[in-house]
């Protein structure tokens, strides 16, 4: 969407705000022993409890054949995204990583954010990929200014991760983001700069990179959601809704 008003701008910041004390308190719960379901549980009910709405719930993206099921995406390990809490259940184990991706609607607008967590100690090459992935994620941000363009982004997250020795996943990226979960423009994490859609001031647009640690080749599971990695790396992800100012991105979901 295009902020187009204050009342419109207060919403897309208060719903940032909220949508961050939920991430930080998932974060806080993840643990050895803790399950994907309970992490689902949290965060509806905190979403609930603000009188928000968890857009995630009951939404149907382009190219799914139904809804999607839980309030947060959890993805383990070599899972890459949209893994589903409640239908498998499963439990953190020491060592693992764990992707929870979330959306809530406040005040009619939608923000959208994500964050990868360690389960206990994590090996050195992971430490390294949550590291350059947010890296990325925060390249991505200074690239987003007005007059620059989505090209510009790509390159700056994909500059980011393969610098590190890891691999950008094609088939997924950002998005606009506000007026529904999903719009125009998409936002690969690669690109050329100067390409790509202008970027103008009172976008907002949610910011995505996802990487892998071995191979870029992605393979969605039966359930119609679960990406994984083809060949079993771990993968990482790190998202913010930011909105286009004449300064330069601000981040809503910090
Ligand atoms: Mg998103």
């Amino acid at each position: 969407m295009i902020i187009a008003n204050d009342s419109e701008r207060e919403n897309l910041i208060e719903g940032g705000k909220r949508l961050a004390a939920v991430l930080e308190a998932l974060r806080a719960k993840v643990a050895p022993g803790v399950t994907t379901e309970e992490l689902d549980d949290l965060a509806e009910a905190m979403i609930r409890d603000d009188g928000d709405e968890p857009c995630f719930l009951g939404y149907t993206p382009d190219g799914a054949g139904r809804a999607y099921p839980a309030t947060l995406c959890v993805s383990i390990n070599d899972e890459v995204v949209h893994g589903i809490p409640n239908e498998t259940v499963k439990t953190l184990k020491e060592g693992d990583i764990v992707g929870l991706d979330l959306g809530l609607r406040h005040g009619g607008i939608v923000v959208d954010a994500a964050i990868t967590v360690p389960v206990g100690k994590v090996n050195d090459e992971t430490k390294k990929l949550l590291y350059a992935t947010e890296a990325a994620l925060a390249a991505g941000i200074a690239a987003a200014s007005p007059g620059n363009h989505v090209g510009d982004i790509g390159y700056a997250i994909q500059q980011e991760i393969e610098a590190a020795g890891f691999s950008v996943i094609k088939e997924l990226g950002g998005h606009g983001v506000g007026d529904r979960v999903h719009e125009e423009p998409f936002i690969p994490n690669y690109g050329r700069p100067g390409r790509g859609e202008l970027l103008s001031e009172g976008m907002v647009l949610a910011l995505e990179p996802i990487s892998s640690a071995g191979k870029a080749a992605v393979i969605l599971a039966p359930d119609g959601y679960t990406y994984r990695t083809k060949d079993g790396s771990r993968s990482a992800h790190f998202e913010h809704t930011i909105l286009l100012e004449s300064s330069g991105a601000r981040i809503i979901t910090a």
